[in-house]
């Protein structure tokens, strides 16, 4: 079976052809600029066929999709011989509010339940909509299509977590709550920490996960259900991230929005795009940049490091302290994944859990392994993630369970 993995943002659209029978990438490719002009940028993987880039008009994402299917089955770029070999399509959805706790085919009451989700993800719930509808639109009604939520997986938090502490009729009547992001990363991650740990079907295992990437975000994974995590109603909070601020308190927009005569939207805008390590450094959002800057003597690039690892070794205590324990800590995203520089520093702040770091394993990148020495009370591993494999994974669960 041949899964079509959708990622769509407001004017990009991210794509994989994943083949179920290997869980091989087929294809993968970009569009972007949809709404302004329109770029796309495929790349064959399989048959040595070479990659196609080109500026191609693209007022909405139905001709995004026409364009990717196009060079899909295209005979000099193309990888499957007709539309047909591809069986489903699965899409990434950012906001399932409280209506998805799990991955679900795509019908009109599902649509229906994303669209009541906007006001929740006000930014990204209408691109993803627009996808699915532009998908439906080229591939027509026989194609089946699934949507796997990014807050999904933490819909298991436990009340005491997941509300805020304002009057009970916003959570009740609004929906208010702390949801969380990245889930699909969270799930992926600590089913394989649980894996190399010998404690998949362990119901008292106690997995902490730390996405760390443009966007960051952490888990406290107890028996496979997540607990706590440090985003909430939106992806802003939690740790200070690439450009977004992070947990703040709102006194500080008061301020500013006084001050400098500021509307809500610019006050957003600048927490959003303009803050995180970027804000405190002044120098970029990226940690490689960051770490040479810091090297050379930027002390706003070394804050803005510090800050970062230090918030990442708190929050990781916070859910040593919430699990009552913890037997393995997992990096994964861009950061966690090859910043080797920034998993040691947080490392050192977890001494008094045991943690002990193997400082050669540690000089790895993007390879699934521990980077903890034998005797560390705590396993530390690197675990790349694969959120476009989770979602090919559900979707073809999904279709094989309706035939
Ligand atoms: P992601 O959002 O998961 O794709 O992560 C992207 C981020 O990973 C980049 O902005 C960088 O900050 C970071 N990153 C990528 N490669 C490295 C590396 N070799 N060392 C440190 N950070 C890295």
């Amino acid at each position: 079976m041949k899964i079509l993995v959708i990622n769509a943002g407001s004017s990009s659209l991210k794509y994989q052809l994943i083949d179920m029978e290997d869980e091989s990438i087929h294809a993968i490719g970009l569009c972007e600029r949809i709404g302004i002009d329109g770029h796309i940028k495929h790349k064959p993987l399989v048959n040595g066929k070479p990659v196609f880039e080109a500026d191609l008009s693209m007022p909405t994402h139905a001709e995004a999709i026409e364009a990717v299917l196009d060079k899909l089955v295209s005979p000099e770029y193309g990888v499957v011989s007709s539309m047909s070999e591809i069986s489903a399509v699965g899409h990434r959805v950012l906001h399932g509010g409280i209506e998805f706790a799990k991955s679900v085919f795509i019908d009109k009451a599902c649509m229906d339940a994303i669209e009541r989700c906007i006001p929740l993800g006000p930014l990204h719930n209408p691109a993803n909509i627009m996808g699915i509808e532009a998908c439906r639109k080229v591939m027509g009604d026989k194609v089946p299509m699934v949507a796997v939520f990014d807050t999904a997986f933490h819909m298991t938090m436990p009340a005491k977590a997941c509300t805020y502490a304002i009057p009970y009729e916003y959570t009740e009547k609004d929906n208010l709550r702390r949801y969380g992001f990245h889930g699909t990363s969270h799930r992926f991650v600590s089913e394989n920490a649980r894996r190399m740990l010998g404690k998949l079907d362990d119901p008292n295992s106690k997995i902490i996960v730390c996405h760390l990437g443009n966007g960051s975000s952490l888990s406290a994974v107890k028996g496979g259900k997540c607990v706590d995590t440090s985003m909430g109603l939106s992806p802003l909070v939690g740790l200070p991230m690439g450009t977004r601020c992070g947990d703040i308190d709102p006194t500080v927009l008061q301020f500013i929005m006084n001050k400098y005569s500021m509307t809500m939207d610019e006050v957003m805008t600048m927490m959003n795009k303009k803050s995180g390590v970027l804000g405190v450094s002044g120098v970029s959002s990226d940690f490689r940049d960051l770490g040479k800057a810091a090297e050379e003597g930027n002390e706003r690039a070394q804050l803005a490091l510090d800050m970062f690892h230090y918030w990442v070794a708190k929050v990781v205590g916070s859910y040593a302290a919430a699990m009552n324990g913890v037997d393995g800590i997992a990096f994964t995203g861009g950061i966690g994944e090859n910043g080797c520089d920034s998993r040691a520093a947080i490392c050192e702040y977890l001494g008094y859990l045991g943690v002990k770091i193997d400082e050669e394993a540690n000089k790895n990148r993007g390879k699934e392994m521990f980077i903890s020495t034998e005797d560390s009370k705590v396993k530390v591993m690197v675990i790349p993630t694969n959120e476009e494999l989770v979602i090919a994974r559900d979707t073809q669960a999904i279709v094989n369970a309706m035939k």
